[in-house]
């Protein structure tokens, strides 16, 4: 599902990533731990395409699409489609409603505003907030406002979710259920998962576990 390898990364004179190679499997829930600065952010943002690696002798393949020689626009597009992204801080618009936060990469995929928004209710459902379709973020509680970004990003059925301390900003028993939910995800859509946490519970429930240190993976 996710191949890279060779994957350098250097900020001006500070090398952030040295190399990475990676395979991860359809279906996986993979979470990559270690100390901070170790380039685990960095790492997956060049995974989800939202920045590109230093080097030009690297390999990056995901969802058999070579992202490597893609223009801008068409890796956009190839984001919007295939990858959803969950962040410690929700992100949500504040001046949109749930519906409307999830329904919107559903907009911009170009489906129809009634097809996004029936299917929007739909996850928001699934997901349990099917009281707070209409409420917008400042209204709901953390748990709930993270469930939307969750919603948010399956909209587009993508293949793959990029969590970057998806519990970070939760409570135990929020962050429990937030965890539980990503497991019963991939059971039921087989979507693969990459998930940057500190949170030691989820980093043992995961399917695997990488270990960053100074730009590499070392496990
Ligand atoms: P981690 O997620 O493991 O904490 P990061 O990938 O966020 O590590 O950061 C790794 C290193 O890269 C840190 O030293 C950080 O300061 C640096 N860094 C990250 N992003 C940038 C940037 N845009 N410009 C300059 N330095 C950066």
């Amino acid at each position: 599902m996710i191949k890279s390898k060779n994957l350098h990364k250097k900020y001006g004179n500070l090398e952030v990533l040295k190399g990475v190679d990676l395979s991860i499997d359809k279906g996986e829930v993979v979470s990559i731990v270690g100390p901070s600065g170790a380039g685990k952010t960095t790492l997956l943002q060049l995974l989800g395409t939202l920045d590109r690696p230093s080097n030009h002798n690297y390999e990056l393949v995901i969802n058999q699409t070579d992202l490597k020689n893609l223009s801008n626009n068409d890796l956009s597009d190839f984001r919007n489609k295939n990858i959803g992204f969950i962040f410690q801080f929700h992100q949500l618009l504040p001046e949109f409603t749930a519906l409307e936060n999830v329904a919107i990469p559903a907009y911009i995929a170009g489906l129809p505003k009634k097809e996004a928004d029936l299917k929007a209710k739909e996850i928001l459902e699934l997901l349990g907030l099917r009281e707070r379709l209409f409420h917008k973020p400042a209204k709901l509680s953390g748990g709930e406002q993270q469930r939307v970004a969750v919603a948010r990003a399956l909209i587009n059925n993508p293949a793959v979710i990029m969590a970057d301390e998806p519990s970070g900003n939760l409570d135990s028993e929020n962050a429990k259920q937030l965890h539980k939910l990503f497991f019963d995800l991939r059971d039921r859509f087989e979507q693969t998962f990459i998930i940057v946490t500190h949170n030691e519970e989820l980093a043992e429930m995961s399917d695997r576990k990488l270990m960053m240190k100074d730009g590499l993976i070392i496990n």
